[in-house]
């Protein structure tokens, strides 16, 4: 198909273009087809403004005057450039031309009609000013031509012109052969503009109504095809598979709930009725379980794997990292060892002789729970029995992987996965289609409110001087910074760095450990190892510790750099201090004093409630950096946001549930699937 050809099939487009293309992600042309410009960029050139009109926010803009005079001058620092003035019959404006751009002088002469382009800003006088400009002769039929233009996202030494000749070429292709991406019905039903015009239209729209048009199309594409794939995936797991029916809560359950060293909290009683309901049900439960961190979802869990055990079968709890899948091993093991029930560890780091007793164990339904990490997934683990599969702080595994694991049973098993991840229930829906939720909320009883503290960078003594009395004290606490290397590029103080500076300074004579994501899986066990004894009495890391780590005797939590971390992120790491009837606290460090930087910050202060933190997050900083791809395992969507665009999300889905029962409509969605420019969407199918 022309779009799977390479960018350097169009004209222009050299082996140094396509590197400048190929790190903005493009290499073939439906890549470049795919790339929209940037939301509210378009120039509009069909709406020429006068200079009155201009405003002075530093925006990009064009308008036509007349040129007043102009003259070439050396700044102060001896660099030369022109100004030229221009004026229309609202007012004057100072257009300045430096050194690369005084070229555009050539062209130009006192008295002209010109079109200007460029960025407005309040000029000296009163006079508006204009930099990075482009000036151009005045031409009539030219400018009706311009229409509106797209800006996009450069890289190297791309320009907009690049970027806008390449595209035409390829919508000329696309002129030639464009099959549809959506089903024919849906296309008439929501009166949505046919895929080519929407194309021509988001790049270079013929009208502002026409764009919104092709906005609203592609918006709908995306989020139509992810539900589709989503629900597709989830009737795959079901798939022709019995699910099991649990007998209500016996003996053994008994027994573990009076081996937990507390009583269930009524959120944790709550949450657990409705998963032992499920799963006492025929249907294969499908429950997303979100708790706050320190709500105590591994107790619940522990409970649902003593469920599938005293039912006879197997339960598996699949984790992202080795840190975690150790210390949740040492918790099942406290929780249900007792009770007679086998509890196997399987991650990257259990080898040899180890490994083949745990996966014959497993194959011969002997080990009856197994906590582990991706290992779990891997061929050579055969379950004999396999009824639960638990996975936590889920939003790191993809759609993928989940659906590995749970077809590792002869059932549909029941699947339950818990994140900390606060999620919207919009972005819910989303990322985890018609899962059911129970929602845990608030903390253990006895824990008291963790002290949050924002300070810049001259208050670092004295939060340091604090961490020493706190060690002092007998407790223990976490350094977390936000970068591995060091970089040039970002401030930020590096891990490494912090260390070396920490224990050669207000840290001096204290045992510390360093944990990041570059250390060998038997290093971090050991630094972890280490922390959790009590023998090291810092732990200075990378946001590796995020998730799950549990060390109630940690009372102090430092975050480095604390402008660089979302909202969500910085809940859960403070999280991990506050595990006890000791007051805790958790300091902010910055160096920025940008208010805007600091007015976030301080929200952190007010709010310990992850929901509102992470809604807070959304709206600040986007759904995107909260729930990137990477993240939660599903593809990027270009166009759609889906804070924004809820109401189109929920209709997505309807329509989704209709099409996905419907065999005729589901054979066209596989068909229309072929012809996306890219594989995001049938990457969730065919996994
Ligand atoms: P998370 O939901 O973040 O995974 P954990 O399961 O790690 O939370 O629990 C956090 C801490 O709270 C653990 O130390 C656990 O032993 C404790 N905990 C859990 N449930 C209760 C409870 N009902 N009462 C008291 N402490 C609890
Ligand atoms: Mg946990």
């Amino acid at each position: 198909m022309w779009w799977q050809e390479p960018i350097t099939t169009l004209k222009g487009i050299g082996p140094k273009k396509a590197a400048d293309f190929f790190n903005l992600n493009i290499t073939t042309i439906g890549d470049l087809l795919n790339t929209f410009p940037r939301q509210g960029s378009y120039l509009d050139y069909s709406q020429l403004l006068s200079i009155k009109e201009l405003s002075t926010d530093g925006s990009n803009q064009i308008f036509r005057a007349e040129i007043a005079n102009m003259f070439s001058r050396r700044s102060a620092h001896n660099h030369s450039y022109a100004k030229i003035t221009v004026r229309d019959s609202t007012g004057y404006a100072e257009v300045y031309l430096f050194a690369h751009q005084k070229f555009q002088l050539k062209r130009l002469e006192v008295g002209q009609e010109v079109l200007i382009l460029g960025k407005v800003l309040p000029g000296r006088s009163a006079a508006k000013s204009v930099t990075s400009a482009q000036v151009q002769p005045w031409k009539d039929e030219q400018v009706q031509g311009l229409g509106i233009l797209p800006t996009y996202s450069l890289s190297g030494n791309l320009t907009q012109a690049n970027f806008r000749s390449a595209m035409r070429q390829a919508l000329k292709l696309a002129q030639q052969e464009l099959p549809e991406s959506l089903p024919a019905e849906l296309c008439r039903q929501k009166h949505l503009l046919p895929r080519l015009q929407a194309l021509e239209n988001i790049h270079f729209p013929q009208s502002f109504e026409l764009l919104r048009q092709a906005r609203e199309r592609f918006v709908f594409e995306e989020l139509y095809l992810l539900q589709c794939g989503l629900l597709y995936y989830r009737s795959k797991v079901k798939d022709g598979r019995q699910g099991i029916k649990h007998g209500p809560d016996g003996a053994l359950l008994q027994q573990v709930r009076q081996n937990l060293p507390f009583a269930l909290t009524p959120a944790q009683e709550q949450a657990w009725q409705e998963i032992s309901s499920d799963m006492q049900g025929k249907q294969p439960m499908h429950r997303l379980l979100q708790g706050d961190v320190g709500s105590g979802k591994t107790a619940v869990s522990a409970l649902a794997l003593a469920k599938a055990v005293e039912n006879g079968y197997q339960g598996c709890i699949m984790v992202p990292t080795e840190i975690l899948a150790g210390q949740h091993l040492a918790t099942l093991q406290e929780f249900l060892v007792p009770a007679g029930i086998t509890v196997e560890l399987l991650t990257g780091s259990v080898t040899g002789k180890k490994r083949a007793e745990v996966l014959a164990g497993i194959a011969a339904g002997t080990v009856q729970v197994v906590v582990g990490t991706h290992a779990l997934i891997q061929d050579q683990v055969v379950f004999k029995d396999l009824a639960l599969v638990v996975t936590d702080e889920q939003h790191r595994f993809g759609v993928e992987q989940r659906a590995k694991l749970v077809n590792k049973s002869n059932f549909a098993p029941d699947v339950l996965v818990m994140t900390a991840t606060p999620i919207p229930r919009t972005l819910a829906l989303t990322v985890y289609g018609d899962l059911d939720i129970s929602l845990m909320k608030g903390l253990p009883p006895g824990r008291k409110p963790i002290k949050t503290l924002c300070y810049t960078e001259e208050k670092r003594q004295e939060i340091y001087a604090g961490m020493v009395r706190q060690i002092q004290a007998g407790y223990q606490a976490y350094v977390v910074c936000p970068l591995i290397e060091e970089s040039e590029m970002v401030e930020a103080k590096s891990v490494k760095e912090i260390y070396e500076d920490l224990t050669q300074g207000y840290l001096h004579g204290i045992a510390c450990g360093l944990l990041h994501g570059r250390l060998k899986s038997e290093e971090k066990e050991q630094v972890m190892a280490d922390f959790v004894s009590g023998k090291t009495k810092v732990l200075i890391a990378t946001t590796v510790i995020e998730v799950g780590v549990n060390v109630p005797n940690a009372t102090l939590m430092v975050i480095e750099g604390a402008d660089r971390f979302g909202l969500a992120q910085m809940h859960q790491l403070r999280g991990r201090v506050g595990r006890s009837d000791r007051q805790s606290y958790c300091v902010l460090l910055t160096s920025s004093d940008n208010p805007e930087t600091l007015e976030r910050l301080q929200i952190m202060r007010a709010c310990s409630d992850g929901f509102l933190l992470a809604e807070k997050d959304l709206e600040l900083r986007g759904a995107g950096q909260l729930f990137g791809a990477r993240q939660h395992g599903l593809p990027d969507l270009h166009i759609a946001d889906i804070l924004r665009d809820t109401d189109v999300l929920v209709e997505a889905r309807h329509l989704a549930q209709a099409t996905m029962a419907d065999k005729a409509q589901f054979q066209e969605v596989e068909a229309v699937l072929k012809n996306q420019f890219d594989s995001r969407f049938s990457n969730i199918f065919y996994a």
